[in-house]
Formats: structure tokens, sequence, C-alpha cells
């Protein structure tokens, strides 16, 4: 792209606390001077700039290619900063309160009116903004010494994978950026959980918009917890729904999630991979095919919560190696298996 402009990106490291305070110096340099620089965070790798600069928050959009009707998260330094960024309706007031005590600083983004001074850019026009506060402690480091709320979507090219270590973010951002924090891979692996919260009685309600690391079963003892409709064909075609769209989260090797291992019909000459749950036979997916090679997600035990920190990890490994296609076998929908689900639906989206 033209308007994108070549940096030298410069991989900031953090293994010893001398190497960290030079960093962690470095990255809010940048940022006080309008810069994007990619960080990590207990979710994914994140992509931030001062959130009251709209200019810097206008070079997210290029450096990621992202369509300007989708909004950014806002990342805050402290519980209090909600109130610079948001307005905290009062019949929202309770329940806000114990949803950040319980959840933050973690991987929950709550959904909130924007204050006014926010710039418009930052929430794509939306009269809403997505807070989050992360929990990572080398993000938590440049957000102390910052000082302000930070626009940050996760660090990838727009509806690619989204990046879990510093050798991921590189692979989409080297060169348009001016540096990445190497936090090394992220503890959690996929992006937070996004909820609405409405004011109903007897007790409010959260609707999670985008399931995550944060469960409805988490959620639960604070509200009614329900799932926002999933509409393909709106998905699929309508730049309305910001973030909601069909296709996202792809590897560039096609990628098909099965629903039975009947669903697999090879084709002759090409090579495939398996994405299996928990390597089992018993599951009937190992034995399926002649396997160009097999990555499990949750290595024997088989859980959910272990599955999601891998899957983008193991993702941008197998799409490496050049495969035509990875086969990915369903994992159980329940848990943050609802968010693995919807990862690898969306990745499929188009096959
Ligand atoms: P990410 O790239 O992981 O930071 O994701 C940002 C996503 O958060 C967007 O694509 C939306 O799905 C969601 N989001 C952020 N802000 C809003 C908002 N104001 N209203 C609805 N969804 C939002
Ligand atoms: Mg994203």
């Amino acid at each position: 792209m033209s308007d994108t402009p070549a940096y030298e990106t410069e991989i900031l490291r953090t293994g010893s606390e001398l190497e960290a305070v030079d960093s962690i110096r470095a990255v809010v340099d940048m940022l006080h001077r309008g810069e994007v620089v990619a960080l990590p965070t207990e979710t994914v790798y994140g992509l931030g700039a001062d959130a009251f600069d709209a200019e810097a928050v206008g070079k997210i959009f290029t450096t990621k290619e992202r369509p300007s009707f989708d909004p950014l998260i806002v990342h805050v330094p402290n519980k209090r900063a909600l109130h610079d960024v948001a307005q905290v309706p009062e019949e929202l007031e309770r329940l806000v309160a114990r949803l950040t005590e319980t959840f933050w600083p973690g991987p929950l983004t709550v959904l909130l009116p924007k204050a006014a001074a926010l710039p418009d850019v930052v929430t794509a026009g939306l009269p809403t903004v997505g807070v989050r506060m992360s929990d990572h402690p080398m993000f938590k480091r440049v957000m102390k010494h910052f000082g302000g709320p930070l626009a940050a979507p996760s660090a990838n090219l727009f509806g690619q994978l989204s990046p879990t270590s510093c050798a991921a973010v590189e692979s989409q951002l080297s060169g348009r950026i001016p540096a990445i924090l190497d936090g090394g891979a992220c503890g959690r692996g996929l992006e937070s959980t996004i909820v609405r919260l409405h004011a109903t009685e007897p007790k409010p309600t959260i609707e999670i918009l985008r399931p995550g690391p944060i469960t409805a079963e988490d959620l639960k003892p604070h509200g009614k917890v329900i799932f926002a409709e999933r509409n393909e064909d709106v998905e699929a075609q309508s730049p309305e729904a910001p973030g909601m769209l069909a296709s996202h989260y792809a590897p560039s090797t096609p990628l098909r999630l099965l629903s039975s291992p009947q669903d697999f019909k090879p084709e002759e000459g090409k090579r495939y991979a398996l994405l299996s749950y928990r390597g089992q036979e018993k599951d009937g997916y190992l034995d399926l095919h002649e396997w160009d090679e097999i990555s499990i997600l949750s290595p024997g035990s088989g859980r959910v919560a272990e599955a999601g920190i891998r899957l983008f990890h193991v993702l941008f490994q197998l799409d490496q190696q050049g495969f035509d296609e990875i086969v990915a076998e369903p994992v159980p929908d329940r848990s943050v298996g609802k968010a693995i689900l919807e990862k690898l639906r969306k990745a499929s989206f188009n096959q």
C-alpha cells in the first residue's frame, strides 16, 4: 500500500529487567510521538496507539488495512480511567463495578456509551466503546508509564490470524510499524470476551457478543447470560455489523472445519494437515486419512482452555508449511470451546 510508511521494525526484548526497562521506555516514547507499536497482552498481541490522538489511531487502520467501520478496543491503565473513555449509565453502575472488580485486569471487554472526548475514529463512529484492562505485566508497565488509554486491536492484518507471539506479529506487520515489544507467548491465546450489558429486572442481562477466555459460566454469578444471535447472511454482507464479519481469523492455507469424520472427502494429490482436538483415535479423525501432518490442540488431556491457548499458535505454525488444506476437528461446544469454534467457523467460512 502506497500510504503505508516503510519502517525497519525493531524487536524490543524484555527477557531481562535491564532490557525491559529500556524497551518500555522506547515504546512509551514512540506512543507519545503518535506512533503505532505492537504490544503483548494476555490474549493476543495488540497494535497500540494513543486513544486520544485521532491521527495516531488512524494509523492503526492503515497499518492493519482495517476497514474504517470496524471499531477498536480501548485499554485503560486502571479501573478509574474507564470514566475517561466511557460513560457508565446509572442503572448499570453496580453491574459494571462488579464485573470490573471481578475480571479486571483480565480478558473482558465491556461495551458502554463512549465519552464525548474520545475521538470518533476509535469507535468507527459508533456511540459505544469497548473497554478493557489488560493483565499482561509488560502491557501494564507500558500503560503505567504512558499514563492514558490506548486504542489497541489485535496486531494482525485485517481478516488474518491473530498473533500470539512476537514472531507471528513480525510475519504480518514487519516493515509496517516501528517496533514490536516482545513479551513472549500470550498466556490466554484468544481475544477478549466482549459483552454488552442490559439493565433488566430482576437481574441484569450480560450479552456475549464475542466469546473468549471469560466464559458464560464465569459471568453467570453476575447476571443472566445470553449469546448475541449469529446471522451469517448479515455477517457476510453487512458493514453495519462492525467486527462481526463472517470471514475472519483466517490462515492463508484454506481451512475446513468438519462436523463429523464423514464430512471429509479428500482429493487426489492434495496435502492435508489435521488440526486435532486431543489427538485420540477414538474421536474418529486420526485414522481417517494419511495426514501429512497432525497438530494437536490439547495433547492428551483434551481441555478446551488449553486448546484455546494454543489455537492461533498451532494455526500459525501449520500455515508456514504450505499444505493444500488444514482440516479441523470440532471441539466441544462449551466453555472456551465456544470461542474456538467461532474462530474455526470464521476461518473456514469461504471453503
Ligand atoms: P480486536 O481486533 O480483537 O481488538 O477486536 C475489535 C472488535 O471488538 C471489533 O471488531 C468489534 O467486534 C468489537 N468492538 C469493539 N468496539 C465495539 C463497539 N463499540 N461496538 C461493537 N463491537 C465493538
Ligand atoms: Mg482482531
